[in-house]
């Protein structure tokens, strides 16, 4: 029910209780009044009946009552007058005339205890009243009723029964209500109509700001209202227009402001005021997330960091993380969750162009296409997002779900991850120049191999550890023999290229976990980590041989070279690398005075008091 209904209704209803009220009080009214003008005029029949009587007796014509009796009988309203005797006046004169038997148990009743006895006997097109009133013998009145009588005071004489017509007032009644009820009617029907014409445009546009109000609840502020009201209505109407304009505008612009800090196409909540808190919160997370990875030292700790917010922001489950080198076109496992095993085989793609996300630098959504990249091996749904960071450098987010459902839901958060990576792109960025830069200077670059800088950082970096976890290390000390000669002979750059093809044979015959380094000139030092003096040797050995195989074409000459290695072991030999280092120079020298073209291992003998270490 809209609200002017509910006012015309409450009107209603309380008019129709007033009227109820009036009729009600009115034919109340109206019965008493009928029915107490009855008993008045029973009273008074009564007592004219009963001097009446008293006169006809005191005058000795009591045979002559019936005359009067029925005079008064035919009095105005008065239906039908009788009079009983009681016993005792019946013992004294006889039973009288023929009707003045009780006629009735009201007749009876009377006259056995003495009370007057009313009653209404009331049906659809009548309304009778009876009344019988006793007669009392009294030696108080005049005449003194004990005169006559042989009775004593109080004793019952007879009684005098009478029936009323009170039908004409209770018609008169009725008519008066039936009156009052059709001006009520009229007046009701009037009172709604008016309350109608004066109250409906209020209720209008009471309903027309709640519908406004509900809308502006939801962000919608397009709602404008409208009234027929003038002054005070037209004004709120105006007003609200005004503030609805105002809060439209404002929010839109903040809207749009806002989205171009973040994109937010999985915030679709039509409410302004929440699309911008949610932005806004977004914003400000990844601001913390950005100002945090500023001062992050090393990539590798800005993935992890993002790595954090995929389990913990986003509640990613299965996801990987890749880096792709772009030089060199090889795709490389950062992180995966569980237990590492990927749905993308191989996890670290030598050919990162077998990566579809990296090749078609686009998403790769499993839910667009049946089997969409060959190189899911699982039946699973998966999403691979690559992120460009620069020329060097790209990465692939790939995240996964068995369920269609929980991809969908994982998708809809990739604009806010977007927005993550777009704020970390430019610290990676940076991060990976300063990788770069620290890398040229920590490697020779005519051999590509790492210096003796390295050498130092990596060495007091890692020799606490290597105490720690029981790592120990081999130090092979490599110089050619008689390399200055090759200078001399045939130029330095056929130095160079001897430097060179040393350096190569160095790293083909060491594993990834050892650490070939260019230490000097033309001098080169590998730790072997984990190594036997057996396997040490064996390793210097085959370096010794290969180079000394290797044959240089310089002009017209075919040169071939030889080196000499010494070998010493941390932490059998010194506690301190830097001891074994000097050690194993120790053992080269030797190879040089014995020789060269030799592997010689340290033996104590050849360090003596070298206390200074
Ligand atoms: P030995 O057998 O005693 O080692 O004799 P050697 O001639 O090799 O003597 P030494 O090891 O002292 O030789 C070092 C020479 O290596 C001196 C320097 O000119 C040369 N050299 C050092 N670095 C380079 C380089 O980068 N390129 C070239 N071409 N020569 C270098
Ligand atoms: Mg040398
Ligand atoms: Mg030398």
């Amino acid at each position: 029910m809209n609200t002017n209904r509910k006012i015309l209704f409450i009107v209603a209803l309380m008019l129709i209780g007033l009227a109820v009220a009036t009729i009600t009080n009115v034919a109340i009214n109206f019965r008493d009044y009928g029915y107490n003008n009855a008993i008045e005029k029973s009273k008074m029949t009564a007592e004219i009946v009963r001097d009446g009587l008293t006169a006809h007796m005191v005058n000795g014509i009591m045979d002559k009552r019936e005359f009067f009796l029925s005079n008064i009988a035919n009095i105005k309203d008065v239906q039908a007058l009788w009079i009983v005797r009681a016993d005792n006046v019946i013992k004294q004169y006889g039973e009288g005339m023929q009707n003045e038997k009780p006629r009735d148990a009201i007749d009876q009743k009377v006259l056995n205890e003495g009370i007057t006895v009313r009653k209404i006997n009331e049906t659809s097109d009548k309304a009778i009243l009876r009344v019988t009133i006793p007669y009392i013998a009294s030696a108080y009145g005049s005449p003194n009723c004990l005169t006559c009588h042989n009775t004593k005071e109080g004793d019952v004489l007879g009684a005098i029964s009478m029936e009323f017509d009170i039908n004409d007032i209770r018609q008169t009644g009725a008519m008066t209500i039936a009156k009052i009820f059709a001006i009520n009617v009229i007046f009701i029907i009037i009172a709604l109509w008016v309350t109608n014409y004066y109250f409906k445009p209020y209720m209008k546009l009471f309903e027309n700001l709640q519908q406004g109000i509900k809308r502006a609840r939801t962000g919608d502020f397009t709602f404008r209202f409208t009234t027929t009201l003038k002054d005070a209505g037209s004004e709120v109407a105006e007003q609200m227009n005004t503030l609805f304009e105002k809060m439209e505008d404002t929010f839109g612009s903040i809207k749009r402001d806002l989205n171009t800090f973040v994109s937010r196409s999985n915030i679709s909540c039509a409410d302004p005021l929440n699309t911008a808190g949610t932005i806004i919160k977004e914003l400000s997370d990844v601001y913390k997330f950005k100002k945090t990875i500023e001062l992050d030292t090393t990539k590798d700790a800005i993935y992890e960091r993002f790595i954090y917010v995929l389990k913990e922001k986003f509640d990613f489950a299965h996801f990987a993380l890749y880096e792709v080198d772009k030089n060199i076109k090889e795709r490389k496992l950062i992180f995966i969750t569980g237990n590492k095993n990927s749905f993308c085989l191989p996890i670290t793609d030598s050919n990162a162009m077998e990566c579809r996300a990296y090749r078609t630098a686009s998403d790769v959504y499993s839910t667009d296409f049946p089997n969409l990249c060959s190189n899911c091996t699982e039946n699973i749904e998966y999403t691979c997002i690559p992120f460009n960071i620069n020329e060097d450098l790209s990465l692939i987010l790939s995240y996964s779900a068995k369920h269609t459902t929980t991809i969908e839901k994982m998708n809809t958060l990739l604009p806010s991850i977007k927005n993550y990576f777009e704020a970390a792109k430019a610290v990676i960025e940076s991060r990976t120049l300063m990788d770069k830069l620290r890398d040229s200077s920590l490697r020779d670059g005519a051999t590509r191999l790492y210096n003796r800088r390295f050498l130092e950082e990596f060495i007091d970096k890692s020799a606490e550890q290597a105490i720690r976890s029981n790592i120990s290390y081999a130090v092979l000390m490599i110089d050619i023999d008689y390399f200055k000669m090759v200078n001399d002979t045939y130029g330095h750059d056929a130095g160079d290229i001897v430097i060179k093809a040393l350096a190569e044979i160095l790293q083909l015959n060491v594993r990834k976990s050892d650490l070939p380094v260019r230490y000097g000139g033309e001098e080169f030092l590998i730790l072997l980590h984990n190594t036997t003096q057996d396997g040490a040797l064996a390793v210097a050995e085959k370096i010794r041989i290969h180079f000394n195989e290797k044959k240089f074409l310089f002009g017209n000459d075919t040169v071939q070279k030889s080196l000499s290695i010494g070998i010493s072991h941390f932490p059998l030999h010194a506690d301190s690398i830097w001891k074994v280092i000097k050690f194993a120079d120790l053992a080269l020298y030797e190879g040089k005075h014995t020789g060269r073209n030799r592997v010689i291992e340290f033996e104590s003998r050849m360090f003596n008091g070298g206390d200074h270490f």
